[in-house]
């Protein structure tokens, strides 16, 4: 509806802001919206990869201008892909968020490629951490597949706290925010790395994370553009590998480790999933993809080794589930192993922290 008053009262707050070529925001060409739903605003602003981090401030501006009115319940401005989009003429370079000042560590857990296991382990760490006592969160920054929310059975939308800033949402004691809560998968498939490091900086930045000792940053797969804008555009504390058996994984996991060293990202652990298959009629251990692959890898490597998870039905039911394997059966072979492994993690955690020059605290702290 044109005269919708919260649509009118949208189009002013975003009257007098400027794209960086200096046209006004509202009319330019690559601009959609704003449009209102349920309360909810939405304005996308069209870019090419390249001319992506140019355009953070105004979108910032705008979102904050969008979520400073009344009666609006959420106020998302996003940057989708589009090729053709004009260009912009501000450079700006992708600046670390401020805003974590209470997160003390900020660690990644990432995999060469997909499918490995990484959304399972990175949530099984978190709950193990969790288990140590820490204060812990997961952000789900695998925005092409988004799978914390079903790992953690998180449902519907996070809330919107006092100072307009969204509420992690809270599943085993562990505060969570998935990048599937934020956007349909049709829009976030076509982004691509620029653009994927703005939604996550808007992540981290929009987001009250409270105080934590850990954020677990479960990441895209793979190790291209995105995954090193990520990597160089938040301070990481460090880094965890997950990785299966097999040589190409180990190739891929091998370009994963080259990245986050090039980023001066220290890499905490290696961790090889689906190590082996227990047969559930037999007993006997299957070495489906190969044995000691990702152990002997780390040596050589110099990195260390968390340990090795095995091909079970329980675990994939256990996610399957939304109660990860740590929170089912925390005694259990699995959860106690994946608990030891959030033990070492944290252990390493703090000897590279503490070896550090400089704290590994988000800027702002
Ligand atoms: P990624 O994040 O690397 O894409 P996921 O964690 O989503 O991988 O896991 C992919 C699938 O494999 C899921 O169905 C998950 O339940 C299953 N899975 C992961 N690790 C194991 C394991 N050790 N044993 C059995 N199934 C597993």
């Amino acid at each position: 509806m044109a005269d919708d008053p919260i649509l009118l009262a949208a189009r002013k707050a975003l009257s007098g802001l400027m794209m960086p070529d200096g046209t006004p925001l509202l009319g330019a060409s690559q601009v959609s919206g704003p449009t209102v739903s349920n309360g909810r605003i939405n304005v996308s602003i069209r870019t090419t990869a390249e001319a992506a981090a140019a355009l953070g401030e105004v979108r910032a501006e705008a979102e904050a201008a969008l979520r400073a009115l009344p009666k609006v319940d959420a106020a998302f401005v996003t940057l989708t892909n589009d090729d053709t989009a004009p260009p912009v003429l501000k450079t700006v370079t992708a600046s670390k968020p401020d805003v974590l000042a209470g997160v003390c560590h900020v660690v990644a857990v990432a995999s060469g490629k997909g499918g490995v296991g990484k959304s399972t382990t990175a949530v099984n760490l978190a709950l193990g951490l969790r288990a140590q006592g820490l204060k812990v969160g997961i952000l789900d920054a695998d925005i092409h597949g988004p799978s914390i929310p079903t790992l953690l059975a998180l449902h519907g939308q996070p809330r919107m706290g006092k100072d307009r800033r969204l509420l992690p949402m809270q599943s085993n004691g562990v505060s969570a925010m998935s990048m599937g809560m934020m956007v349909d998968a049709e829009t976030a498939m076509v982004w691509r790395g620029p653009m994927v490091m703005s939604a996550i900086t808007q992540m981290l930045s929009d987001v009250d994370w409270g105080a934590l000792d850990v954020l677990i940053v479960d990441m895209p797969p793979g190790t291209g553009d995105a995954q090193l804008a990520i990597a160089q555009g938040t301070t990481l504390a460090g880094a965890v590998i997950v990785s299966t058996p097999q040589d190409l994984a180990l190739i891929d996991a091998r370009r994963g480790i080259a990245m986050f060293n090039k980023v001066d990202v220290p890499i905490l652990g290696l961790i090889e999933n689906m190590a082996h298959f227990t047969c559930t009629d037999c007993g006997k251990q299957h070495a489906l993809f190969g044995t000691g692959g990702a152990e002997a890898e780390a040596k050589r490597l110099g990195v260390p080794f968390l340990g090795a998870v095995p091909l079970t039905m329980d675990l994939r039911a256990a996610s399957d589930s939304g109660r990860p394997i740590v929170a089912r059966d925390p005694d259990g072979p699995l959860g106690s192993l994946y608990t030891d492994m959030a033990g070492t993690l944290w252990a390493n955690l703090t000897a590279s922290t503490s070896n550090t020059h400089t704290d590994m605290k988000l800027q702002g702290a």
